[in-house]
């Protein structure tokens, strides 16, 4: 017969803005060309699975008409430019999501030949602020090809994927700490935004057994005027343009340059591109993780609702609901970088009908929800994932239920939680080297146990044992939870409780363990 192949796609929405017309049309090519489930990805984006290639052309050049964009998306360059997907209309957050998209704009492809490959020569561009066009332009400090279509990434595009998250203070919905880049608003006392304070260096990609491979936090790099930071990032990125590694895929993020090179000599190098010093890194508030969901005040009188979505999988009655009220009241929404769907602009009158219809389709309110579930994150792993070695988004579900079923075992309150993440493969995905339990598949249902994240998500967590097989979980988790619920200090995250206790302890607990 026929050989048939199968394309995932992914789109690019800065902010995870989604219009309205957008999200039926995707709704739409899901059932269409897709597997009929529409998949909300750890970078605010959309996946569909599923789609042959004789429709991949129709499927992009409906998506890009429609105003998203799959451009960027994949690929050895700048990825989707993650902010929070929050709607407020205060300035901070209106500007943080303006830098996004700027950011987005100038670190988009710009050879004619890429949009004539996907679609048919026909070139849809919307309208780029000037501002982004001149930095994009400037070659005042030799950043540029200035012959090539592509100026900054010339015919070569990254050594790797590129990935940058903008946020504010205290608003870690973003991971910040991830990217490649973390850029953060810093404004005055009256609340406007002045500059950034910007990371550099996050990732989470490895390789299991090379442990010259590894998952690694933003550290300062320092503080940029607002109307200087496009010039800053593009220094940044020519810094790894001209200095990653290229010639093994497995060291090319911008992580292992500054790694080898130290923040001292990598920022030297950026400020020669950048033509100018960096300012001190102001000093901010405490992060903290926000989710957005349930009900909120706008700003604007308007309310939005964020809704949560197990794996950020959408189908059956969940997806004809949402697509019924996303349709009926001509919402926007966004898709937040934790998989879940913020509803935006609702009149306070339609909040109780809205409720009700979610409901009735199990997309419950946060507070009849287990806590668990909330934080928790699965990359889609088998079968959608050629690198998966194991299960993550089919097997998330009965893992919450069993952790929830240790929980009681020992003791622990139904209000209690711990932020856990799964992942098919080491590469990292749903960030599991972020979470305070971290499972990382390496080997058939077997997984690699990651301890010591925290709520905040500003701690890097370390590998606390290999290969445990999944039927064999309670084994591991059993003692470890028992030891937190009895010797934790008031308040204290398993997270930062299994740090403070350290691992040769804990090992030695569950190598004794027989029971609580
Ligand atoms: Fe695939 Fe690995 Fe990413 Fe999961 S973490 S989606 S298995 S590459």
């Amino acid at each position: 017969g026929v050989k048939s192949y199968q394309f995932m796609l992914r789109t690019k929405n800065p902010c995870g803005k989604v219009t309205n017309r957008l999200y039926l049309v995707m709704d739409d090519l899901a059932d269409e060309f897709g597997t009929g489930t529409l998949r909300l990805t750890t970078r605010q984006t959309f996946q569909l699975h599923g789609i042959l290639k004789k429709n991949l052309k129709t499927v992009m050049s409906t998506i890009i008409k429609n105003m998203g964009s799959t451009l960027g998306a994949c690929g050895d360059l700048n990825r989707n430019v993650l902010a929070p997907a929050a709607p407020y209309t205060k300035k901070e957050y209106v500007f943080a999501q303006e830098t996004a998209e700027n950011i987005a704009a100038l670190l988009t492809p710009q050879a004619g030949a890429y949009y004539d490959l996907w679609v048919d020569g026909e070139k849809i561009m919307s309208a780029e602020p000037p501002e982004v066009v001149k930095a994009r332009n400037d070659n005042s400090h030799g950043t540029n090809f200035p012959d090539s279509p592509e100026p900054i990434y010339g015919t070569q595009f990254l050594p790797r994927k590129f990935k940058i998250a903008v946020t504010v203070p205290t608003d870690n919905s973003v991971d910040i700490l991830t990217n490649d880049i973390g850029v953060v608003v810093v404004s005055d006392i009256d609340g406007e935004p002045q500059g950034f304070n910007i990371y550099v260096g996050g990732g989470m990609g490895r390789t299991h057994r090379v442990e010259t491979t590894f998952p690694r936090l933003g550290e300062p790099l320092g503080y940029v005027p607002k109307e200087d930071i496009l010039y800053a990032i593009k220094a940044i990125v020519v810094t790894q343009r001209e200095n990653g590694r290229r010639d093994d895929r497995r060291y090319s993020r911008m992580k292992y340059l500054i790694g080898e090179w130290g923040i001292d000599k990598f920022r030297t190098v950026v400020e020669h591109y950048y033509g100018k010093k960096f300012e001190p890194f102001r000093e901010l508030p405490e992060w903290e993780f926000k989710s957005y969901l349930g009900w909120h005040e706008q700003g604007n009188g308007a309310l939005f609702c964020g809704v949560h979505i197990d794996s950020g999988r959408i189908g059956g009655n969940m997806k004809k609901t949402l697509r019924e009220i996303i349709e009926k009241y001509n919402l926007n929404v966004r898709i937040t970088p934790n998989q879940n769907l913020i509803l935006c602009d609702i009149h306070h009158s339609w909040e109780e009908p809205i409720t009700v219809a979610l409901a009735q389709a199990g997309l419950l309110q946060p507070t009849e929800i287990d806590p668990l579930n909330l934080t928790a994150m699965a990359c889609p792993a088998l079968p959608l994932c050629p690198l998966a070695i194991t299960e993550a988004e089919r097997g998330i579900p009965q893992i919450l239920k069993r952790i929830r079923a240790v929980f009681n075992e020992v003791g622990i309150e139904n209000n209690e939680s711990v932020v856990i993440r799964v992942t098919g493969c080491p590469n990292g995905c749903a960030r599991p080297y972020m979470a305070e339990l971290g499972l990382v598949g390496d080997g058939p249902n077997s997984y690699q146990v990651w301890l010591g994240g925290t709520p905040d998500q500003t701690s890097l967590a370390k590998c606390f044992t290999n290969k445990v097989k999944v039927q064999n979980l309670e084994k591991v988790l059993e003692p470890l939870f028992y030891s937190w619920k009895s010797k934790r200090l008031q308040g204290e995250s398993f997270g930062s409780f299994t740090t403070r206790i350290g691992f040769d302890k804990l090992q030695e607990l569950v190598e004794k363990w027989e029971g609580p």
